[in-house]
């Protein structure tokens, strides 16, 4: 199938795509990487009257540190969250993440703040934004504003962006001495979207969880935090009752679906699986510490 017949637009300035977005009157459409947007104008699951290409706006792009944050400007692309020194020092967890997201011609394009807007319950960095705890940059006609992930998925696509909204940047507090984290997925194939994925993100005193933060793609309509399962962890060493623990919580947490992929009971199975061998992991020395890139 070939898209309905669009306008498009180019700017280079983020006020000219706000702008552009409220002339067009509902039928607008931003374009960043275009690998989810192209897909689903070519299967016409959207036909939008007019395309905002913001691809090329400056302001939406870098990746910088002010005291103990980390600014990944929207357009930042899949790619760079395995090439970005910035990145492997201080959000490790995405470049962790960033093998399973899809594959390389489609993470040369890809862009962070592409696959938060769509928000898929299947993408791994959406959940990993909740795992890190951070927080979205919005830009509209009325001014700039900011919001925590939590909260930010709302329902299967939705989000609490509003209409004509641009994400600019997501700000993620940086990775410290005392932290440590793991991601993993389990897929039929490498590079297809996860039955079950999952990334942990904690802060420890000595061996003792001080917090964590888990959180589950694939699992349900959103990326999940699983708040049960971290409170049976939190303040333990990561020992065998205690991780078996948190995988029982696990069934507070979540609640999948069957559909033609998996049962929901094998889906569950899966998560506790996962959580296990995740949360085992933390104890060894490569989730202790920065990635460099090499
Ligand atoms: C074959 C295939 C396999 C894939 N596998 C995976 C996978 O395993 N894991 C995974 O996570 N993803 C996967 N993807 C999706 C891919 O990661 C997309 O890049 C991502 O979901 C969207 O980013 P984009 O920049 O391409 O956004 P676009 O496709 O350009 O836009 C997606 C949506 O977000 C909106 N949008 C984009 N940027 C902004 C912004 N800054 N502010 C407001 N709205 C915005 C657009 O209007 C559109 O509605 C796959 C895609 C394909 C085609």
């Amino acid at each position: 199938m070939k898209a309905r017949a669009f306008k498009y637009f180019r700017t280079q300035s983020l006020e000219d795509a706000l702008q552009a977005f409220d002339r067009a009157g509902g039928e607008g459409c931003y374009l960043a990487g275009g690998q989810s947007l192209v897909p689903s104008l070519s299967l016409r699951l959207q036909a939008p009257e007019l395309l905002i290409d913001i691809s090329r706006i400056e302001s939406l792009t870098g990746i910088s540190r002010s005291g103990n944050v980390l600014r990944v400007g929207a357009l930042t692309r899949h790619a760079e969250m395995l090439t970005s020194p910035e990145i492997a020092r201080h959000a490790p967890l995405l470049r962790r993440a960033a093998p399973f997201v899809a594959h390389p011609a489609i993470r040369n394009m890809g862009t962070f703040g592409g696959t938060i807007a769509l928000a898929d319950p299947s993408a791994e960095f959406p959940a990993m934004t909740l795992a890190m705890d951070a927080e979205f940059e919005i830009a509209s006609l009325a001014g700039t504003r900011t919001t925590k992930a939590d909260g930010f998925f709302r329902g299967l696509f939705e989000t609490g962006l509003q209409p004509g909204e641009i994400l600019t940047a997501i700000n993620i507090p940086c990775f410290g001495n005392a932290d440590r984290c793991v991601f993993d997925e389990l897929a039929r194939r490498r590079g297809d979207y996860a039955l079950v994925g999952a990334g942990v993100q904690g802060n420890f005193a000595q061996d003792l969880v001080s917090t964590i933060r888990i959180a589950f793609l694939s699992v349900g309509s959103t990326p999940l935090r699983a708040r049960h399962a971290e409170a049976a962890i939190t303040g333990r060493a990561l020992s065998a009752d205690a991780i078996s623990d948190a995988q029982a919580a696990l069934g507070d947490d979540l609640d999948p679906e069957d559909n033609e992929e998996t049962s929901a009971t094998m889906r569950m199975h899966l998560a506790r699986v996962l959580l296990g061998r995740l949360l085992g992991r933390l104890s060894q020395p490569d989730c202790m510490r920065q990635d460099e890139v090499t």
